[in-house]
Parts: C-alpha cells; sequence; structure tokens
C-alpha cells in the first residue's frame, strides 16, 4: 500500500537517532523548554536565514501568536487566500481578528497580489500569505504592496521548510512567519509542534512571552496563555533538521518522474521561475479526478486531496467569512486536484509505478 505521507518511513530513516534525541532528554533535567528546544530556536534560525525563531506547540497557534506579537485583534482584518489548511483561518480567528478572502493565481495556487487593491478596507491590517505545496507566494508583488499600504506581512510557511524565493528562504521574507510541525510536514516531529522566524527582536520576545502566559521570570507582562513547543519533539526536530535540505531534495527528484505525466488532461505543478519548490505536495489537476482516485486505490496506491473544500464553503464557515474578491479559482481546482505519494523515502521504482498507472488510466479514460 503507498499513502500520500508516511511519517513512518521517515522515523524509520533516522530510528537510532531519534530513540537517541528521546532517550537524552528522558535522562535529562528538564523536561519543558529546555536544552533541545533552545538549540532547535538556535538552529531553525540560522536554517531559514532570520535572527530569531521561538518554538510553540503548533502551526495554528504560530499564527495566532504571530498575530497577536503584532497587536492584531479584535475589530482588524486579515487578508488571506481560502485554499489552505483550515488552520489559517483558525489562526486569524484565535487572536480575535477576522479574514477577509482573496482569490488565486491559477498557475501556482497561491494568494493573486492583483486583487489585493479591491480587497483593501481600513480595518484590514495585515496579510498572511500561504506558500501552498511547497512553494512560494508572488512575493515581490505582495511586499511592495504591504509597503505601500502600511500592512504586516505574515508567511505560512507550514508547508514550505527550506524554499527559497530568489536567493532567500521562505520565512525570513516577511515580517513574521509560522511553521508547523505536524508529522507529514516537510519538517515534521512525532506529534505536534510549531515554529515561529522573525528578525525582529522585539516580535521574537513578544511571542515568546505570549506562548507561556504572557512571562517574564514567572510575572506575566503581558497576557499570554500555554503553547510551548515539547522538550521531546524538539529533540527530535533537531534530528530531522539536519536532513531536511537532504529529503528536500528527494522530493524533488520524485518529483521530476512525475512530471512525465504531464499532458492535456493532466496538469502536473507549475514551477515559479524565480523560487525553489520544497514539494510538500505534487498536486495535479484533471477534470477526471474522482474517477483516477478509485482506479489507484484498486492498485493499493492513495493520493489525497488537499484541499476538497475551499474553507469559505466548509459548514463552520459558510456565510460567515468576507470575500475581498471573486473566488472562482480557488473553487474550481477543488474538484479538480489530486495530491500523488510524495515523501522522501518514496522509492523511484514506486514513483515510476504509479506513473504507469496513471498513464494507463489516461490512456483508458481521459
Ligand atoms: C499544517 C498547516 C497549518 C497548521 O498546522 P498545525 O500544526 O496542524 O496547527 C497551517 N497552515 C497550513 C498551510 C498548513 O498546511
Amino acid at each position: 500500500m503507498i499513502t500520500c505521507a508516511n511519517p513512518k518511513a521517515q522515523y524509520l530513516s533516522y530510528e537510532e537517532e531519534i530513540n537517541a534525541a528521546i532517550n537524552s532528554v528522558l535522562n535529562g533535567s528538564s523536561y519543558i523548554l529546555g536544552d533541545q528546544v533552545s538549540l532547535l530556536e538556535k538552529k531553525f534560525s540560522d536554517f531559514i536565514g532570520t535572527n530569531f525563531s521561538v518554538g510553540v506547540a503548533n502551526g495554528t497557534d504560530a499564527i495566532e501568536i504571530a498575530l497577536r506579537a503584532l497587536d492584531i485583534g479584535v475589530g482588524d482584518q486579515v487578508i488571506t487566500v481560502s485554499h489552505s489548511a483550515v488552520a489559517t483561518i483558525a489562526g486569524i480567528e484565535a487572536c480575535g481578528a477576522s479574514p477577509v478572502i482573496v482569490d488565486l493565481e491559477e498557475d501556482f495556487y497561491t494568494m493573486d497580489p492583483n486583487l489585493l487593491k479591491a480587497a483593501l478596507n481600513p480595518k484590514v491590517k495585515a496579510i498572511i500569505v500561504v506558500h501552498i505545496y511547497g512553494q512560494s507566494s508572488s512575493m515581490n508583488q505582495i511586499v511592495d504592496f504591504c509597503n505601500e499600504n502600511n500592512l504586516y506581512l505574515i508567511e505560512d510557511c507550514a508547508q514550505a521548510h527550506g524554499a527559497y524565493y530568489e536567493d532567500k528562504r521562505l520565512g525570513s521574507i516577511g515580517d513574521i512567519a509560522c511553521f508547523s510541525c505536524y508529522p507529514t510536514k516537510n519538517l515534521g516531529a512525532i506529534g505536534d509542534g510549531g515554529l515561529i522566524t522573525t528578525n525582529s527582536h522585539e516580535l521574537a520576545s513578544k511571542s515568546r512571552k505570549i506562548r507561556e502566559y504572557g512571562w517574564v521570570n514567572r510575572v506575566s507582562e503581558i497576557k499570554g496563555r500555554n503553547s510551548r513547543l515539547d522538550e521531546i519533539q524538539a529533540a527530535i526536530l533537531n534530528v530531522k533538521l539536519k536532513y531536511l535540505d537532504s529529503d528536500n531534495y528527494k522530493r524533488n527528484q520524485i518529483a521530476k518522474v512525475y512530471d512525465h505525466l504531464s499532458c492535456e488532461n493532466f496538469q502536473v505543478p507549475k514551477r515559479r521561475q524565480n523560487a525553489d519548490h520544497v514539494f510538500h505536495l505534487y498536486v495535479c489537476r484533471t477534470p477526471y479526478r474522482d474517477d483516477l482516485i478509485q482506479y489507484l486505490q484498486d492498485f493499493d496506491v492513495f493520493p489525497g486531496i488537499h484541499y476538497p473544500l475551499p474553507i469559505h464553503l466548509h459548514p463552520a464557515y459558510k456565510g460567515k467569512v468576507d470575500l475581498g474578491s471573486k473566488t472562482s479559482i480557488t473553487e474550481s481546482i477543488a474538484k479538480e486536484i489530486i495530491s500523488l505519494p510524495m515523501y522522501p523515502e518514496l522509492k523511484i521504482s514506486e514513483a515510476q509505478m504509479i506513473v504507469e498507472l496513471v498513464k494507463s488510466f489516461n490512456e483508458k479514460y481521459a
């Protein structure tokens, strides 16, 4: 059986080192915000190319805390996209603000910068770009728009650990950035985890306070909560961070195999010229999506759909989220996208087998 992601296979790749790292925490002296979290924060900010990074409990919290650190809350609005994990919108609402949705660039499934101007209103304080599937949003245009309109820029990098835009890693371009270390992510824990990156000393220290009751020396200077990154998860992430670039390289090698599927009725991912994709997901587009999934399942291959429904159409959000533009691209791609199995341990021969299966489906039905 081949699944869309396979975090267990990743554990087995680094099993000895991960077991040793977990054991060192078990036998160490601090189980909360100890050496492993500090080490990860240092290494991750070096890796991304920012001055600071702050470990938090998960990616949704990272978004909420980043917004709170920017003093965004009740009455404020944040422009973002609806083609993302629900977490993006949940993070905005968790700080008390509300989202304004704009549509996508059809080629890359990322925020369309040309729609921002019409979506702007005085309540909008920030933009959250989502580097979906591991590829950068259109950063030059969005950075300029934020500068011209005095808006904060937050990068949702939950799917883009290690990716580049021009010569910068994603997560080092906006005012602050949010990473998830959910097990299937490019840098995944064996449980929940998240990281915030920023060049701002003020935003980093505020985020650090908010993740632990607003404390400085056990006195709450501001209102906070508990969103600490677990020490055992940090130890695991310290092992995996060493291999992140080589794992992303393996994802790219698999992507090259899948690229052979490109044909009229089957669109493979387009790469941005000035960016480096890290293929958190390899997402194709075909009008025969549902039949193809059925077909592949009969051969024990289980692709995914990311995401089957735009967030603003989920029952929890329908009619309750502001739309700042048309959403026709967001809505139409949801019916046609398919995520082929993608993880560093997937064998090239398995990817080739999947290519043959999809080709045989396309020849018969598409
Ligand atoms: C996974 C993900 C998140 C949130 O992550 P959690 O760690 O599950 O809270 C946020 N945004 C995007 C785009 C994601 O893929």
